[in-house]
């Protein structure tokens, strides 16, 4: 059975005023107010992946970038999580 169009809407990048689909995930802290614990999530479309990166490193931000599990359409979905 096809069910394009009943999927959840795809991820939209967090970049403000961008609507595409996000295919990377940033997680991310700041250390004065999140602790060792506490991650952020942003989105990404592949256009603006390096703008946001580059935002939270620049001020020093622990982060780390995953592509987004299932976002290639045909791809099987996998944890992206745990490759260390
Ligand atoms: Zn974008």
């Amino acid at each position: 059975m096809i069910s394009l169009g009943l999927e959840p809407a795809a991820e939209e990048c967090s970049r403000a005023g961008c609507r595409a689909a996000a295919s990377w995930r940033i997680e991310w802290r700041n250390p004065k107010i999140h602790d060792e614990s506490r991650r952020k999530v942003w989105l990404a479309c592949d256009e603006h992946v390096d703008f946001l990166r580059e935002f939270l490193g620049a001020r020093d931000f622990p982060l780390e970038v995953l592509a987004v599990a299932g976002s290639v359409p045909g791809s099987a979905p996998a944890p992206a999580e745990g490759a260390l």
